[in-house]
């Protein structure tokens, strides 16, 4: 995604541009399976900072809204609990009140308070994301920062939102978002509620024919602009000689020149698997092995021959030991004993993705990522059928005689397919404060003339509105370098 919007936005500042994809269809982890009448989102399924894509198609003369159609979900969310109740979290502020009255009586102005807080870590945050860094002087912006201190961004995830909410359910609800940048809310910085303000207060939207659409209308603008995809083409080695990019060599053997290389590839493989040693001074194996890798996860879709017009677009499911299910898949990098996961039923929205009165269902489970030593043979079915038993449990006593079809995917995968360093799944490198902003691996490399970097392993970091806008910065660098 971060490829093919860096690719849009230099073919419309007149470089000449050609991408090079390992996998026969372009996507990466924002994929697609269409298989028997199905269409299943195989990564990507929650859109929020949806200004993040109109400011691409913007940018490039085109308006996103006139292209595809959009549909703001309400409620984002319903969050089941271990003991079979449920809240939905809606974007209405007045009906998420009501809501979390009826789980925690007396929470509705501790929520608004919340939410406020949310707010300006959003509006002071977002300071720090959207901004290329050269020097560790751009980030001090000394007023911004004291007041960020101030809104005890400092402080843990977890213990921040046990702030405003007693119960155990609430807490659940409310800090999970950490999570989509590969971290525990109990290790995560409560700067990233943020991101729970982002998604409640500045909405969620669903692209008809799901989030592989836009890559779609991202291909079509590509092939309207003159932009070459070649796909099946694995990138085996950035050529460099004289401190600066000459081309790569495609593991065909072929080689292509080039003034300049983007990688979008994972930035720790890049660096490791594609740049040879004696060029980066900056990024040793040693370094690269040092780092921290952000979690991985366990998919599975179903096609089924009944629909589900009771469930919402999305949800989640939180184990009843938070900790101890957190606890494995970022400490001790085990299978977790109850899986919690993300449950999307895309079919309410959007009937066309399967057959007349069928639908797809799409479970993700975040797992520890392949630094631990999990046999994902053996794994997998102990996975499934905990996500199968609590489903029964949740939506439907007979739903297995109702599966017609079905695909996993696990941390194996994502390595194998996509070169996920260690198969995380979200993005590669882990949100801590010392791997993200200035700390974040830089867009552009420091040792190596034209060689430059796009998506997840860079900053602003993991998510497809971060890759939106890491897109963003390497165009506004490389125009100003090579004006
Ligand atoms: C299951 C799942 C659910 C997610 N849910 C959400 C969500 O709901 N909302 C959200 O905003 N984000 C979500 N994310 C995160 C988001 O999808 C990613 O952060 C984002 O798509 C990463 O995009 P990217 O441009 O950095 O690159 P990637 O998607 O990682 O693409 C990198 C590309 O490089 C290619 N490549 C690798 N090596 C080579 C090589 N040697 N030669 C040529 N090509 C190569 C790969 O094949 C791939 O196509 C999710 C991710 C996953 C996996």
């Amino acid at each position: 995604m971060g490829g093919l919007a860096t690719a849009l936005r230099l073919r419309h500042a007149g470089f000449d541009v050609t991408v090079l994809e390992k996998q026969p269809r372009p996507g990466g982890r924002s994929n697609v399976i269409e298989e028997n009448g199905f269409r299943f989102d195989m990564g990507p399924t929650i859109l929020v900072m949806k200004e993040t894509f109109d400011t691409l198609y913007r940018d490039i003369g085109q308006d996103i809204d006139e292209r595809l159609s959009f549909t703001r979900l309400d409620p984002n969310y319903r969050v089941y609990f271990h003991d079979g109740t449920h809240i939905d979290l809606h974007n209405s502020m007045a009906d998420l009140a009501e809501a979390v009255k009826g789980v925690e009586p007396g929470a509705a102005e501790r929520l608004f308070q919340f939410i406020g807080a949310g707010a300006k870590k959003y509006a002071l945050g977002m300071d720090f994301v959207t901004r290329n860094y050269d020097r560790i002087t751009d980030l001090a912006n000394p007023l911004a920062g004291w007041k960020l201190l101030r809104t005890d961004s400092h402080q843990k995830l977890f213990s921040h939102v046990s702030r405003y909410f007693k119960t155990d359910k609430l807490r659940k609800a409310f800090s999970f978002h950490s999570m989509f940048l590969g971290l525990s809310p109990f290790d995560s910085l409560a700067m990233y509620s943020l991101i729970t303000y982002a998604d409640l207060a500045l909405g969620m939207w669903y692209p008809q024919g799901g989030i592989y659409s836009i890559i779609e209308d991202m291909l079509a603008l590509a092939d309207e602009m003159g932009v070459t995809i070649c796909t099946d083409s694995p990138v085996e080695e950035i050529i460099i000689r004289d401190g600066g990019v000459k081309g790569v060599r495609l593991a065909s053997g072929q080689e292509m020149q080039a003034d300049l290389v983007v990688s979008n590839a994972d930035l720790p493989y890049t660096y490791k698997a594609l740049v040879p040693a004696e060029y980066r001074q900056h990024y040793p194996d040693r370094r690269l092995d040092r780092m921290e890798y952000a979690c991985s996860g366990y998919l599975l879709y179903l096609g089924l021959d009944r629909t589900y017009p009771e469930m919402q677009h999305q949800a989640l499911y939180f184990a009843e030991d938070y900790r101890a299910n957190l606890d494995a898949i970022f400490k001790t990098r085990t299978l977790p004993t109850d899986a919690s996961f993300h449950l999307n039923n895309p079919t309410i929205t959007d009937p066309s993705l399967a057959p007349d009165g069928h639908s797809v269902l799409y479970l993700l489970a975040p797992m520890p990522n392949l630094q631990g030593d999990v046999d994902w043979a053996t794994a997998a079915p102990q996975v499934r059928e905990q996500l199968l038993s609590q489903l029964e449990k949740l939506v439907d006593p007979d739903l297995r005689q109702h599966i017609v079809w079905e695909r996993e995917f696990t941390p194996v995968d994502f390595e194998r397919d996509y070169n996920a360093v260690h198969g995380t799944a979200f993005g590669s490198l882990a949100h801590g404060l010392f791997q993200s902003a200035y700390f974040r691996p830089h867009n552009k490399a420091r040792d190596i003339d034209g060689l430059y970097f796009v998506g997840q392993g860079t900053y602003p970091g993991i998510g497809m509105p971060m890759v939106m806008i890491s897109a963003d910065l390497v165009t506004e660098r490389i125009k100003n370098e090579w004006r």
